[in-house]
């Protein structure tokens, strides 16, 4: 076989390449776009000048002045990058001050952080279950967890998307001797929904299990105190192992594990592979991430204020001209479309008009369950959320897709 069709026999390479070459031709490839420059909540999408609503800056902190600064000291101090991984020269004090930082503030006495979220439940629940060990995992977590779950070569049991009596049906079967593991996002980051916590930690406790939530969405956001999950139901240390991100709220990379056992995140810190073979957080988003929880114990109420204002606001609009956004009571807001080609479409329609949107499609959603995910933040102002309201439901007519959605 000669080189190129050695590249073509690749699962799936083929099929990829002519699908996105049509949709390129046709206008309507909406990936990999690149953003020229950032102003609020304004972006420049190869010089063209959005609205954008297709973000994880749910604070709006992405240009804090105050954060950036503190980047650029930590750049002068310390240099742009790491002497490598942090058992073998990579540590900085700004690492250990930022992992004592997040633990105080989700409310556990210890924490490790990895160079990214997706790292971080790839390497822990690698790390904590072995093949005899069981999982059980939400229908809709995230791929970082499915990967772990994969790799760690446990049992890996999906229970169907916030179905506790489903969990319950699996935790019934497992085996007394063995570790078992409840794992889900507290916030599912394509549908915006939030995870049955209470009932969950019933179960957990009842079955002997350990309990992981993934605060991805919901570090910042959920809570009077932002604190998350926990805080949201007012269920305090009822989680065992917090993982979370500083790539949506806190706007910076990396992603944490948070417990009150010291030999845990010691055994992490030692044995756990993305922590160990991989170059530790640079200094100047390790020092972002560190001012960014500063700043939210101070100011993070008003903005989850403004946030939760825009969100109803937008939920009002859509809802009143009829599109069903699911179950979502967050700032992530999917209009449910249907066919891939109505979330295409309607993509293009909102970025012709200067909206920055994207389509969310199969295989990130079943089939038929393909939608416009729009993310709302606390930098919009009121005046933001009716312009982007008012595009969606104008294209919402003129496909007409309300009627397909309202059904
Ligand atoms: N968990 C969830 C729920 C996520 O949504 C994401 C990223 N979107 C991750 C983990 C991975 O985080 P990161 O982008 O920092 O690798």
């Amino acid at each position: 076989m000669d080189k190129d069709n050695i590249y073509e026999s690749i699962g799936g390479v083929k099929e990829l390449w002519e699908r996105t070459s049509l949709n390129k031709s046709n206008g309507d490839y909406h990936y990999l776009k690149e953003i020229n420059n950032l102003e609020g909540p304004w972006v420049y999408v190869e010089n063209q000048k959005m609205l954008m609503f297709a973000t994880y800056n749910y604070l709006g902190l992405l240009d804090d002045e105050r954060i950036k600064q503190e980047s650029i000291k930590a750049i002068e101090k310390y240099g742009t990058g790491t002497h490598g991984v942090r058992n073998f020269g990579g540590s900085l004090d700004i690492h250990g001050k930022l992992e004592k930082r997040i633990a105080d503030f989700v409310g556990r006495k210890y924490s490790i952080a990895y160079s990214t979220g997706y790292m971080t439940n790839l390497s822990t629940i690698n790390a904590i279950v072995g093949r005899k060990d069981w999982i059980l995992s939400d229908k809709l977590n995230h791929a970082s967890i499915v990967d772990g779950c994969l790799i760690s070569g446990a049992v890996h049991k999906r229970f169907q998307h916030n179905d506790m009596s489903h969990l319950e049906s699996l935790l019934s079967k497992a085996p007394e001797n063995v570790t078992k593991l409840v794992v889900a996002d507290a916030v599912f980051s394509m549908d915006g929904d939030i995870f049955n916590l209470p009932d969950a930690v019933e179960l957990c406790n009842k079955y002997n299990a350990l309990l992981m939530i993934d605060e991805a969405h919901s570090l910042g956001i959920l809570g009077q105190n932002g604190r998350g999950i926990e805080e949201h139901f007012n269920m305090k240390d009822s989680i065992d192992i917090k993982m979370g991100t500083l790539s949506k709220a806190i706007p910076a990379i990396g992603g944490y594990i948070a417990c009150n056992n010291e030999k845990l995140i010691t055994y992490l810190k030692h044995l756990s592979r993305g922590f160990i073979f991989s170059a530790a957080i640079p200094p100047a988003i390790a020092a972002a991430a560190y001012k960014t929880l500063e700043i939210l114990e101070t100011e993070g109420a008003a903005k989850r204020d403004k946030l939760k204002n825009n969100v109803d606001l937008l939920l009002k609009y859509l809802h009143n001209a009829g599109f069903n956004t699911g179950n979502t009571e967050t700032p992530i807001i999917p209009i449910m479309l249907g066919a891939d080609e109505n979330a295409i479409k309607m993509t293009t329609y909102c970025q012709n008009n200067n909206i920055f949107v994207l389509p969310v499609i199969s295989p990130a959603v079943p089939v038929g369950q393909a939608r416009l995910r729009v993310n709302v933040t606390a930098a919009h102002t009121s005046e933001d959320i009716k312009t982007v309201a008012d595009i969606i439901i104008k294209g919402g007519k003129k496909f007409g897709f309300i009627d397909y959605a309202s059904n």
